[in-house]
């Protein structure tokens, strides 16, 4: 029977098996935003590849509902424990579980990350600078615009200027709400994206037909996700994904190598794949509470762990979300949530009295989330919360994005709690510091008098968190950081990590297409490299050129794209 990937695509079959005594070249753990990439690109230059994935593999036909209480499957709803001054909310609030991981409910936004994010240490004195420049990740970004694809305003101003490869979306009711308030007050925003729904049809994909649900994992086919954007190809490449596999323990050689990945299968068995090399995409929590649990005699404080920084600098971007009441009709749900923004704060602006910044943006909360929101901004309960729901259709939400700077004491560590698999959980701590409370106080209120100046009747806010990143940090040294610049870790070199874990800063973009656009550079990276990866010790960290070449099919347009 076809395997559904939205409507009109259906996953190529059968997919290739490989067995787990052939040591085949690369076990991909995860795939999710990072991971989908990589399982295609490197499938497409013919390496045999098996990429182990924790959650099912959806057929979106069958699995999926439009319906928030019936989607909350897509969420990595395993026991974490969460703790520090400011506690994350886990769950739902950050990574998915099944083949697409996070990119299955992302929104969508799709900004790149400012130059001055990678030299965040060199112009602003705080936080550190990244092993590498945006202009090193740029053609990345174009590429993966391409691939996705990405629709948006023609001219987006900030940061380092461009337009989009597929035309803007209409205006929904948030969007209006978020351009008037900021043209009031003299602030710039564009509407219609950037973000990572069809626009008009691409390929096999049918355009957005605006009902909301994208965060539910858009049975449309209209969003991006690597379930439909990447891994069919790397499946018809002969790729294999086997889904319903957690990796438990990386394996080591006595010669310092990792030879292969013990995972537990959905019955509880367990079992080793073999590898001649190992990259680890896991996600922020994930991926180093693997490298954690897979410490062995002469890595005793977790794999690749020689700094002891495995687990620390995690990063949550501050997500409070403004909601205004409005005397007339917003309906919030009816446009993808993700539609306009406004970056005119995202820079170091020393008036501020804080470093670096925040965006603007839209969110648009189905009732169950709203609900929720209401709870936490207002103690709205019983008639209450009835009388607040009766108005769903009259709020619009705003959502602050802002940069949280990477603290030594923001991290993941092993709990004596165990999961299902009997495997230690993740410990998250995260603590606000000085420069962080002075950032979230800034840009909420910035954000309340937009609403204000929309017109709102009624103004009230939630403190919240966005996006985790890292964890597994990329550095240029080896002693303050994990991974150098392609994800090779510093202490095994047939050994990578290349997901959200590894940035070193967050800026206040959202980060998926950013993690996308590493992928796809760490694969260039390995495909380079070729043999030398699994046997040679030599740290090679010359750019690898672009491999246009190993796009997946319709890259080059179809449909109705605005700039050939
Ligand atoms: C509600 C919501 C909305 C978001 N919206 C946006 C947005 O609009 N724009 C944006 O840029 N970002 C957004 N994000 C963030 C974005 O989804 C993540 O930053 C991104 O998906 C992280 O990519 P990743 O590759 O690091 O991890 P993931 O995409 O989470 O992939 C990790 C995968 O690894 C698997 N895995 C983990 N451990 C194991 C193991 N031991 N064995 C086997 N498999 C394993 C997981 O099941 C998962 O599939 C949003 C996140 C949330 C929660
Ligand atoms: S609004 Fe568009 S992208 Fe979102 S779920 Fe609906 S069709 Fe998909």
């Amino acid at each position: 029977m076809a395997h559904h990937l939205g409507p009109m695509q259906t996953l190529p079959s059968p997919m290739r098996r490989f067995s787990e005594n052939e040591a085949v070249d690369y076990c991909i753990v995860g795939v999710g935003s990072a991971g989908g990439i990589l399982v295609q690109r490197l499938a497409r230059a013919g390496f045999r590849v098996v990429a182990l994935e924790a959650g099912p593999f959806w057929d979106t036909e069958k699995d999926w509902v439009s319906d928030e209480k019936g989607s909350h499957e897509l969420y990595w709803n395993d026991l974490r424990i969460t703790g520090g001054t400011h506690p994350l909310a886990l769950g739902a609030n950050n990574s998915g579980k099944g083949v697409g991981g996070g990119s299955v409910h992302w929104a969508a936004f799709a900004p790149r990350f400012h130059p001055s994010d990678f030299r965040v240490h060199s112009e602003d004195g705080v936080g550190v600078d990244w092993p590498m420049s945006y202009w090193d990740l740029k053609p990345y970004y174009e590429l993966l615009e391409r691939e996705i694809p990405v629709a948006g305003p023609a001219w987006f101003p900030w940061g380092d200027p461009h337009g989009h490869p597929y035309g803007p979306h209409p205006l929904g009711g948030v969007g209006a709400v978020l351009v008037r308030g900021c043209t009031k007050l003299g602030i710039r925003s564009v509407a219609g994206g950037p973000v990572a729904i069809l626009s008009a049809s691409h390929g096999d994909r049918p355009h957005c037909i605006y009902r909301g649900f994208c965060l539910q994992g858009c049975k449309v086919g209209a969003k991006a996700s690597t379930l439909i954007t990447h891994v069919p190809d790397a499946i018809a490449r002969g790729g294999e994904i086997r889904a319903h596999s957690m990796a438990s323990r990386i394996s080591l050689r006595e010669d310092g190598r990792v030879n292969g990945v013990v995972y537990i299968d959905r019955e509880g068995k367990e079992h080793f794949q073999k590898a001649r090399a190992v990259i680890v995409a896991g996600y922020a929590i994930e991926s180093p509470r693997l490298l954690l649990n897979s410490a062995c005699p002469g890595h005793r404080r977790g794999l690749a762990n020689s700094s002891g920084t495995v687990g620390k600098y995690l990063m949550a971007q501050a997500g409070n979300v403004v909601a205004g009441r409005f005397e007339e009709l917003i309906r919030l749900y009816k446009a993808p949530p993700a539609h306009a923004l406004s970056e005119e704060f995202y820079e170091t602006d020393s008036r501020r009295g804080f470093a670096r910044g925040f965006a603007v943006q839209t969110v648009g909360p189905l009732p169950v989330a709203f609900a929720k929101q209401m709870v936490a901004a207002m103690g709205a309960w019983g008639w209450g919360m009835r009388r607040v729901m009766m108005d769903y259709n009259h709020w619009a939400t705003i959502g602050v994005l802002g940069e949280i700077l990477p603290w030594e004491d923001n991290r993941v560590e092993l709990a004596e709690e165990k999961d299902q698999h009997g495997l230690q959980v993740a410990k998250v701590t995260f603590n606000l510091h000085d420069n962080d409370k002075k950032l979230i106080e800034f840009g909420k209120n910035r954000a309340m008098e937009i609403m204000w100046a929309a017109g709102a009747k009624q103004v009230v806010q939630e403190s919240r968190f966005a996006h985790l990143v890292g964890g597994v940090r990329m550095g240029s040294d080896p002693s303050l950081s994990v991974v150098d610049k392609f994800g090779r870790t510093y202490d095994v070199p047939n050994l990578f990590v290349c997901d959200g874990s590894i940035l070193p800063t967050q800026g206040s973009a959202n980060p998926g297409l950013t993690i996308q656009a590493l992928a796809a550079r760490t694969a260039d990276y390995l495909i380079k490299q070729g043999d030398a990866i699994f046997h040679s010790n030599r740290r090679d960290l010359t750019e690898p050129g672009i491999r246009y070449d190993l796009s997946p099919p319709y890259t080059r347009f179809k449909g109705n794209p605005r700039i050939a």
